[in-house]
């Protein structure tokens, strides 16, 4: 008796202390990935949430246990169990959405680099991700796609290496620090030793959603960069920032790195004054700066969360009314063909 109950003790999978003393890989290798597990952590019913098989076909489940112990027990609306939650609305029609709506990920995808904005190249570095955010245009893209093959990484450092109008380089995926140690090294290494290069910007969740990412190893791989890092971390909502994600930004920025966060605007998850204003308030806390508010990529699968271009520019006007102007970050849109994002306000 007291055995058994030892041994469920000991292989209980929901043992926060001993989940988030292993690896990054190890708590990366362990992310939910059934419907019914995450269900049963939340102390949620599966029949009680409008869940789709289908959806999760299309698209699967996967949440890191760091970001799911974010989440409310027992509440089905959950603005972060909502970013992860395969409903039945992804499988709806919306017209207007569709697979690629900013039409270059395909193009993007075979050749490992996005030139189109002046000075700045997006470099896409892998195709996964340790979380699967539904309102995700990657939804849409085999992972195999998107990553990135030594051939395509050494014609691709080599186009950044020909092209001296590149003063920044965007690592993207994906995720690219999912990558190990060792590549990002390497990369950051050639990257770094481009004369014209000025700056390396990582665009990454992981800092959010697998905090235990930030080891120590790759600090002293950014901080060894002979050029700028700027990371640029993705956090939608005030409750994403727990004690795990703020031990990860503070040991970036005691390091000197810059980090800005990116949020998209999401229906039912952070279309409300009240909660734009604590995000960048609790950001704020953590040293790290509010860069941009995106509108929804409307990406096939993703249209429950659409939140209008007026109501966006109305919650951002409040947002400005309340918060200091470096706490306010800029609405934008990605637009096909545009030279930059497309500033709303
Ligand atoms: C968003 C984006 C960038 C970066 O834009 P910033 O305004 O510098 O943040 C660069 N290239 C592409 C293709 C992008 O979509
Ligand atoms: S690319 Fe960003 S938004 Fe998309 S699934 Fe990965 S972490 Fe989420």
């Amino acid at each position: 008796m007291i055995e058994t109950l030892i041994i469920q003790f000991m292989t209980d999978p929901y043992d926060e202390t001993l989940h988030f003393s292993q690896s990054w890989q190890q708590q990366l290798a362990e992310a939910f990935n059934k419907i019914e597990d995450l269900c049963d952590y939340l102390e949620l019913s599966p029949d009680d949430l409008p869940i789709s098989i289908a959806a999760i076909e299309s698209f699967p489940l996967r949440v890191p246990l760091s970001f799911a112990a974010s989440m409310e027990k027992g509440n089905p609306h959950d603005p972060l169990l909502r970013q992860v939650l395969p409903v039945k609305e992804e499988m709806g029609i919306y017209p207007g959405f569709s697979v690629d709506p900013v039409g270059d990920i395909q193009a993007a995808a075979q050749t490992g680099v996005l030139h189109k904005y002046q000075g700045r190249v997006l470099f896409i570095n892998t195709g996964s991700c340790a979380i699967n955010c539904r309102y995700c245009f990657r939804r849409n893209f085999p992972y195999s796609d998107l990553q990135l093959t030594k051939q395509k990484e050494t014609a691709a450092i080599q186009y950044i290496q020909e092209d001296s109008s590149i003063a920044e380089v965007i690592l993207s995926g994906g995720d690219p620090l999912l990558l190990n140690d060792a590549r990002l090294t390497h990369l950051i290494q050639q990257l770094s030793a481009i004369k014209h290069l000025k700056r390396i910007r990582i665009h990454s969740r992981l800092p959010v959603v697998l905090p235990a990412r930030i080891t120590g190893e790759l600090i002293n791989t950014l901080v060894s960069s002979l050029v700028q890092i700027v990371v640029v971390i993705h956090c939608n909502h005030a409750n994403e920032i727990n004690e795990r994600v703020m031990d990860a930004c503070r040991s970036l920025k005691s390091n000197g790195i810059i980090v800005f966060n990116q949020s998209v605007l999401l229906k039912g998850v952070n279309d409300n004054v009240a909660v734009l204003c604590e995000l960048s308030e609790k950001l704020f806390t953590q040293g790290i700066i509010p860069y941009y508010l995106h509108l929804l990529d409307k990406a096939s699968g993703t249209g429950h969360f659409d939140v209008t271009e007026t109501e966006a520019l109305m919650l951002i006007k409040q947002v400005k009314d309340t918060l200091p102007g470096y706490l306010v970050p800029k609405l934008v849109k990605e637009q096909a063909g545009a030279a930059s994002k497309q500033y709303i306000l």
